[in-house]
């Protein structure tokens, strides 16, 4: 950094300081502004964001037919009621959060184009000193903090995961990721190979297959998909009565997270009969002569990975209509034409769309020091999946990955401002949590529990994520209905947190 971390009381004096920083003008942080205005109304925050607007993956995303996954009931806030259908588009999730900002007086505390590229813990100032690049220049500006909360998302925005497929610099058409979808693609009339078969590529087929020539969604193993209506019937059975919408969307949202978690107890206790109500969906929407083997039959338990949602049907019914099809094959190599596969045959294509998934990032590429030493995030322990051993006054809105990842920043937002009033209180300037003496032979276990959820992004960076243990509170169980208590009812006294 070009600021020494220890640089002194002038230098402290001198750069702009805020109670708190938050990174990422995401869902998540937004949603920290909206607790930090409600829970902290003392606190001078801001929010730093590299991109030119708010959003976060609702920007950054613009592949065509670009929707969520999750039912906005509980991808929505619980603050917030959402009126429109459970499945929503980018551009309608960008307008939610759009009236959010005006509603919670946020937007004024926003600084766009603002990338932090340094982090340094002064312990001697109490504070954490940053560098930030702002868009449009090469200088960068010091800001200080005393609490970081990282809102930074888990994957860069920057680049998709494409993996190094054997003779790709042959193929003479285009390829694309749909993390970087460029706007001057003409898909129009083109042969169109996709391959992965997750939640992006269950988007995007359905939003260009009327416009291409085909489109192929080449998968190496299928995915479940949960097709169904995009409309919630008990929303609609509510919609006449004219409700206050605050238990309109309360009530809504208690029906999901109560089918959500039967979904979750029936994978883990009767898979079978869940995978057998799964493919049955498929049949109904492909047709009774369209055979689920090899292509919809996966090998994993239903919800070790996130259920693609189909809204209507729609990739099912691309299928049926013939505008799309899949194969089930592995990749021998790029041609100059197309893709040759593992089984012999060839596929033919204008342009390669590779929907192969992200890029897990840990700490928003910010290059961390604690009193001049780089934190190695790996050697961390997880407190509560919220803080980390031996890292002072910083919090991550990690959500979650099953079920909507905004019921668990509502839930993480809640407790960092507890525990910023938990430090004024205590009249503290710096709180970290540290191991008992009794923790010190925890066995480690990964941040996320590959058993439980193993999207290949997470398993391929699970490396560099902090640890979890197997005892409170260093458990991260990713289960809302278990966390929901333990995170409202923890102890912000006990011996794993040090004060001073
Ligand atoms: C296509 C897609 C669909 C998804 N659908 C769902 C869904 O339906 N349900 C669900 O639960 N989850 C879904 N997810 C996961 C999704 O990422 C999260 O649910 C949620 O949007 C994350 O919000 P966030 O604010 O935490 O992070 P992000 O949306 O990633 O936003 C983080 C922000 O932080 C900024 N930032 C990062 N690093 C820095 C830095 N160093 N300095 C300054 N700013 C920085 C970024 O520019 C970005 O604007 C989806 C993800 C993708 C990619």
């Amino acid at each position: 950094m070009n600021v020494e971390p220890t640089a002194g009381a002038e230098f402290v004096e001198t750069c702009e300081h805020f109670d708190v920083l938050i990174v990422g003008a995401g869902i998540s942080g937004i949603d920290a502004a909206y607790h930090l205005n409600k829970n902290c109304p003392n606190k001078r925050y801001a929010l730093l964001d590299t991109q030119s607007g708010f959003g976060g993956t609702w920007r950054t995303h613009t592949y065509p037919g670009i929707r969520s996954d999750s039912d906005l009931y509980t991808f929505g806030y619980k603050w917030k009621p959402w009126k429109g259908p459970p499945i929503a588009t980018a551009e309608q999730i960008l307008a939610y959060l759009d009236e959010a900002l005006d509603e919670q007086d946020i937007r004024r505390h926003i600084r766009f184009g603002h990338r932090v590229l340094e982090a340094a813990w002064d312990g001697a100032a109490k504070r954490w000193i940053l560098r930030v690049g702002q868009a449009g220049s090469d200088n960068s500006v010091v800001m200080s903090c005393t609490f970081l909360w990282m809102c930074q998302g888990y994957y860069r925005h920057s680049e998709g995961y494409t993996p190094d497929f054997p003779g790709m610099e042959r193929f003479g058409g285009r390829i694309v990721h749909p993390q970087t979808w460029p706007d001057d693609l003409d898909y129009q009339g083109k042969r169109v190979v996709v391959i992965g078969s997750g939640a992006t590529a269950a988007t995007l087929i359905p939003a260009i297959a009327d416009d291409c020539a085909h489109v192929t969604m080449l998968q190496r193993s299928p995915t479940y998909y949960y097709a169904k209506p995009n409309v919630s019937e008990l929303a609609e059975l509510l919609r006449p009565l004219d409700l206050p919408d605050e238990w309109f969307h309360e009530i809504v949202r208690r029906r999901y997270l109560q089918d959500q978690k039967e979904v979750t107890r029936r994978s883990f206790e009767e898979p079978e009969a869940l995978r057998a109500e799964l493919l049955e969906g498929a049949q109904a929407y492909l047709g009774p002569d369209y055979p689920l083997e090899p292509h919809f039959t996966p090998s994993y338990r239903p919800w070790r990975q996130r259920l693609a949602a189909l809204p209507d049907g729609d990739l099912f019914k691309s299928i049926a209509a013939g505008k799309a099809s899949v194969v089930t094959d592995h990749i021998e190599t790029f041609t100059e034409t197309g893709i040759k596969l593992a089984s012999g045959g060839h596929l033919d294509a204008d342009i390669i769309i590779t929907a192969t998934g992200f890029n897990l990032l840990p700490l928003g590429d910010i290059a961390f020091t604690i009193d001049g030493k780089p934190l190695d995030f790996s050697e961390c322990w997880a407190h509560r999946g919220i803080l980390f051993s031996g890292v002072p006054n910083m919090a991550w809105v990690f959500g979650y990955l099953r079920t909507s990842w905004t019921m668990r920043a509502d839930l993480v937002c809640e407790f960092v401002c507890r525990l910023l009033n938990q430090m004024d209180q205590q009249g503290a300037d710096v709180v970290m949590p540290r191991l008992r003496d009794e923790d010190r032979d925890m066995p480690e276990k990964p941040f996320i529990d590959s058993e439980n959820f193993n999207a290949g992004y997470l398993t391929r960076s699970m490396h560099l994520m902090p640890k979890q243990g197997d005892r409170q509170p260093w458990i991260f169980s990713q289960d809302y209905y278990s966390e929901k208590d333990q995170i409202e009812e923890a102890d912000l006294d006990d011996e794993t947190l040090r004060y001073e």
